[in-house]
């Protein structure tokens, strides 16, 4: 019996004593502030202030109230959207491929000369900018030749001007400020986490050779990860004209010109690989070479170095910019090119010819 008196009593005794984790929780717990006081004040601070004849610590967010909300709404909210776009861009007028500073540049340009145009993004990562959102290395300075720096005076970008170049304080600036001009304009959709795994190619009724029509996508996830399922089959979006800025050759990178490359599609027939660093002539060749490669394609950007041979540059970013730009301009003459083909075609009583070319 006294046994049993004494476990009993031991046993109280565990229970009553507080356990090593709780102890420490209470010690953390106690000193923050409760709900509805304000943010920055414990109960500690407010009868010290008061002791100190100090008037209690407030915010403007005080008596902050969310609306209420239901967890199913959260989730239509995306989803009705999310597919909305997929239906409304499965046909679009331009696809770009790469949401990096040429991508970004020919969106931006296409927004501002060709507004009324669906303009699909197509971004393999989660975060859109590819290499721009830093200079060189892992330095935060953007150094931008001019003239290229008077897209940076469109977007008000302050810049430290060194005479013949300019200097974006931190590259980020300019990258956000320039995506976010994008994302307003309400014809761009940006589908980031979606990766480009290959093209739409068809025969070209106009050309009498093959012409690239659109994308292949899949979620970057599930492109990653096709060595370990059996199948994933990939979704589409067709397009006027692609253009693709995949930047240089990497996991993802040069994904277009690679796979025009396997196609038998590349003039010359092989990708050589951007060329040794020389930033003199290499933002000129990337800026003159950006082009129609094949009917269809446009490349912009260092993916263009890449099936030219053209020169490295480094961290100097005004080629991307401009290139984008460039490409712009050269993916709306590839759709009025293709307009006029189709409808000479038609007046010419070619009506097939004129209805895939109108595709
Ligand atoms: C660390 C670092 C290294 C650099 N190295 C060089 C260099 O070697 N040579 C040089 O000239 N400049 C280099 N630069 C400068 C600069 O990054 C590049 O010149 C510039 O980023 C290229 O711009 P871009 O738009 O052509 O490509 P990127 O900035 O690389 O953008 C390409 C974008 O396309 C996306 N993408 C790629 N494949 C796919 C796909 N299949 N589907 C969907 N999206 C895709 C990428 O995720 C990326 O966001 C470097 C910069 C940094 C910060």
């Amino acid at each position: 019996m006294a046994v049993m008196i004494a476990q009993r009593r031991a046993a109280a005794a565990t229970a009553a004593a507080p356990k090593r984790g709780a102890r420490l929780v209470a010690r953390v717990a106690q000193p923050l502030a409760q709900p509805g006081s304000s943010g920055m004040q414990t109960a500690a601070d407010a009868s010290m202030l008061a002791r100190a004849g100090l008037p209690p610590t407030t915010t403007p967010f005080d008596d902050f109230q969310f609306a209420n909300i239901r967890e199913a709404e959260v989730s239509r909210a995306m989803t009705r959207r999310y597919f909305k776009d997929l239906d409304d861009f499965a046909e679009s007028d331009v696809v770009i491929v790469g949401a990096g500073s040429a991508g970004l540049a020919c969106a931006y340009e296409l927004g501002k000369v060709a507004p009324h145009l669906k303009v699909a993004l197509m971004e393999q990562s989660v975060a859109p900018g590819g290499g721009a959102w830093l200079g060189g290395q892992l330095f935060s300075a953007m150094v931008v030749r001019k003239p290229a720096h008077l897209m940076l005076d469109e977007l008000e970008v302050p810049y430290e001007d060194e005479g013949h170049y300019v200097v974006v304080r931190h590259a980020a600036l300019l990258t956000s400020t320039l995506m976010s001009k994008v994302l307003k304009n309400p014809n761009v959709k940006l589908f980031n986490a979606v990766a480009v795994e290959d093209l739409i190619v068809k025969p070209d009724a106009l050309s009498g050779g093959r012409r690239v029509a659109g994308v292949v996508t899949n979620w970057s996830l599930v492109a990653q990860a096709h060595g370990t399922q059996s199948c994933m089959d990939p979704n589409v979006i067709e397009a006027g004209v692609v253009v693709s800025a995949c930047g240089h050759d990497g996991p993802f990178g040069a994904t277009s010109v690679k796979r025009l490359a396997r196609l038998g599609m590349v003039p010359g027939g092989e990708v050589p690989g951007m060329g040794a660093l020389d930033m003199e002539a290499a933002e000129g060749a990337i800026v003159g070479g950006t082009r129609e490669v094949v009917p269809g394609m446009v490349l912009a950007g260092m993916e263009l170095a890449e099936v030219d041979g053209s020169p490295r540059m480094g961290p100097t970013f005004g080629a991307m910019i401009v290139s984008g730009r460039r490409a712009a301009h050269v993916a709306l003459a590839v759709l009025e090119k293709r307009k006029k083909m189709a409808a000479k075609a038609a007046a010419d009583g070619a009506e097939a010819t004129a209805a895939a070319a109108a595709l």
